[in-house]
């Protein structure tokens, strides 16, 4: 009996573990890409080059689509449509950290709007006689609104999958502001939990210190002092007690 139980609770704890995962590994690892990207172009202005690249791909284009893009044809540069997109990009993400705020909403969902102007070319597929079930139509971009037209269309993707799929929302839009008021950046959520969410341990540990009183944020110190006297000698002194005995 004993032998059969065993086996039987690790498997389940082995499945339960692997369940509890599993919500946040289903996103798809192109998806979570493109969030990395987008949240590292908001907070600092930079990788726009690779975002564009990801959200042409999006649409099944490759890096000579940019010659597509209406804004490039205009003459505008990779790194103008960097300064000038990026307030845009911050619109949308604040408005997904918190889509209850109708005003910034709105704004938004103009900007989103953009995804709209790209147009497809079809053609049909080579039949594969072997596969009944191979595709019918190859698709590409052949004219495309902007750079960013991609990126939104990318947005409004994962939007339908909550609105019309019925898909957790930060489960399919993972992204968060750091709740430290002034910080203003953005951050990709890995596992959605309730609660603050902050873009750096130094912002979590200003953001409670700020709401201690001068005599609680004398005790955390004191306390963090202790912790810190306690540990990090002892971790010194087995270290160099290690390497005494390998040297003999
Ligand atoms: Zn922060």
């Amino acid at each position: 009996m004993t032998q059969n139980v065993t086996p039987i609770c690790y498997y389940l704890g082995y499945y339960m573990t692997r369940r509890k995962k599993s919500r946040a590994q289903l996103r798809n690892e192109t998806e979570f890409r493109i969030w990395n990207a987008l949240v590292d172009y908001a907070n600092t202005g930079a990788g726009f080059r690779r975002l564009v690249i990801e959200g042409l791909e999006w649409i099944n284009g490759v890096d000579e689509d940019l010659q597509s893009c209406a804004d490039i044809q205009g003459g505008a540069t990779l790194e103008s449509l960097a300064v000038r997109y990026r307030e845009k990009i911050r619109t949308v993400l604040t408005w997904l950290s918190n889509p209850r705020n109708d005003v910034i909403g709105n704004r938004a969902c103009e900007i989103l709007e953009q995804g709209n102007a790209i147009a497809f070319e079809w053609n049909p597929e080579n039949p594969d006689p072997k596969e009944p079930d191979s595709s019918l139509i190859l698709e590409w971009p052949s004219s495309i609104g902007s750079v960013l037209a991609p990126l939104c269309k990318f947005v409004k993707d994962q939007i339908d999958r909550h609105d019309l799929k019925g898909e957790p929302l930060r489960d399919v839009i993972p992204v968060g502001m750091c709740a430290r008021p002034d910080c203003g950046q953005f951050r990709v959520i890995k596992l959605y939990r309730r609660g603050r969410i902050f873009c750096s341990n130094r912002c979590k540990v200003t953001f409670h210190q700020a709401n201690r009183t001068n005599k609680e944020k004398a005790e955390y110190m004191r306390q963090y002092r202790a912790g810190l006297d306690r540990n990090k000698p002892t971790k010194k002194r087995v270290g160099r007690r290690r390497s005494k005995t390998g040297g003999k």
